[in-house]
């Protein structure tokens, strides 16, 4: 039996998708730039998968770039914004538990003279809005928010923080600008542009993480946002971003994103329902386990530590019966320091509850039925190891 809970990393490709992509790889391999009749074809396709990647943010097609993944969508924020000639404005406000996409090129931008300030979270990985508020200034450029953490699974308050960014533009005559990284959020809660996140400028997705293609993603730029580009040379994507575009991948992203938000509620209910159903079993089936997760978290993560044991071990004892979990972040398992990750740092777990974290996380495909199956297997393996201290 197989059971794959680490769709935070990455998820299995729809097998549609996957039909798609090599049937467009296959017959469509025009340039899109090209004036010939496959360049159009290819252009074509381009234009329906844009069309659907746009789903995901309820937007216009034309305020989506595509980016080859989250990574490069992020850095085209913080390093295009950069590029656009503001003097005075030369602050970053961002989160201490952002994916290093964020973190590193804010870092960068310091070395070169900008102001950057991360908000601390508490123990659920919950920012202060007080705080958010009290660091906003004049000088502000940008906000950079992330919609789910992907080691938490902690949904941020972008609505919250959307108002309170208009409501000082208003006040101040400022145009801070508001992004959020919302790679562990298309297809698990809402990214919509015109209700929710009406007052966020800018949006980061990838495709990986919704059962589409590794190696593509997209930045959602609301119309009228001064950014520049990033990615110099052809002059794809409107002079935004240059490179020949993968066409089979946008397709394949289209695809996915078609059909992870068809029914959103529907998928995300299901997720909740095995996320809660295992959250259930291990509080009182496993003694001492500390739930890091907060309660009205994102239905794809639940993180919870294992004091007395080490979450590697147990991560490597869980795969020798098929089940695949994660002890952080895979994608940003090269951010860690020697006191383990960033994020479970920031949220003040004690070392102990950080050597035994493990992190379950969900796709539409997991059942109640394999939830069974891994409390057992979970069980067997945290009490064997608190027994013999490992299993050497
Ligand atoms: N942002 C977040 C929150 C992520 O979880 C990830 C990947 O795990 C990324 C950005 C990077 O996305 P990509 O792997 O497409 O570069």
């Amino acid at each position: 039996m197989i059971v794959y809970l680490d769709n935070s990393a990455t998820t299995r490709q729809y097998d549609e998708v996957t039909d798609l992509m090599a049937d467009v790889a296959k017959n469509c391999y025009g340039n899109p730039s090209s004036l010939h009749g496959l360049g159009l074809e290819a252009e074509k396709l381009m234009k329906e998968g844009r069309r659907k990647i746009a789903l995901g943010f309820n937007a216009s097609p034309e305020e989506v770039y595509i980016t080859s993944c989250g990574t490069e969508a992020d850095n085209t924020v913080l390093m295009g914004l950069a590029r656009v000639p503001r003097p005075r404005a030369k602050k970053i406000i961002t989160t201490a538990v952002e994916h290093p996409a964020v973190l590193e090129p804010a870092q960068e931008l310091e070395r070169r003279g900008f102001e950057v300030v991360r908000l601390g979270v508490d123990r659920h990985c919950r920012i202060d809005l007080d705080e958010l508020k009290a660091a906003l200034t004049e000088d502000t450029l940008l906000i950079s928010v992330m919609a789910v953490n992907n080691e938490a699974g902690t949904i941020m308050p972008l609505k919250e923080i959307g108002e309170i960014k208009k409501a000082f533009n208003k006040a101040h005559g400022t145009k801070v600008l508001f992004h959020t990284d919302g790679v562990q959020a298309l297809g698990k809660i809402s990214l919509d542009t015109k209700k929710e996140l009406k007052d966020v400028d800018m949006i980061s997705v990838s495709a990986h993480k919704i059962h589409g293609p590794k190696g593509i993603g997209a930045l959602y730029v609301r119309k009228g946002t001064n950014l520049l580009p990033f990615m110099l040379g052809g002059g794809q994507e409107k002079g935004f971003r240059s490179g020949t575009e993968n066409v089979p991948a946008v397709c394949g992203f289209g695809l996915a994103c078609e059909m992870t938000v068809k029914d959103l509620e529907g998928r995300s209910a299901h997720m909740m329902s095995v996320r809660n159903y295992l959250k259930q079993g291990i509080v009182t089936q496993i003694a001492d386990a500390v739930v890091n997760s907060p309660d009205d978290g994102v239905c794809s993560v639940l993180n919870v530590s294992f004091p007395g044991t080490r979450g590697e071990v147990i991560l490597h004892r869980l795969e020798q019966e098929g089940i695949y979990v994660s002890t952080g972040s895979a994608c940003s398992s090269n951010h860690k320091t020697s006191k383990g990750s960033h994020v479970l740092n920031a949220m003040g777990l004690k070392p102990k509850e950080i050597e035994g974290a493990l992190r379950f996380s969900f796709s539409e495909f997991n059942t109640v039925e394999e939830m069974d199956y891994v409390l057992d297997k979970l069980k067997t393996a945290v009490e064997g190891f608190r027994k013999l201290g490992s299993f050497r």
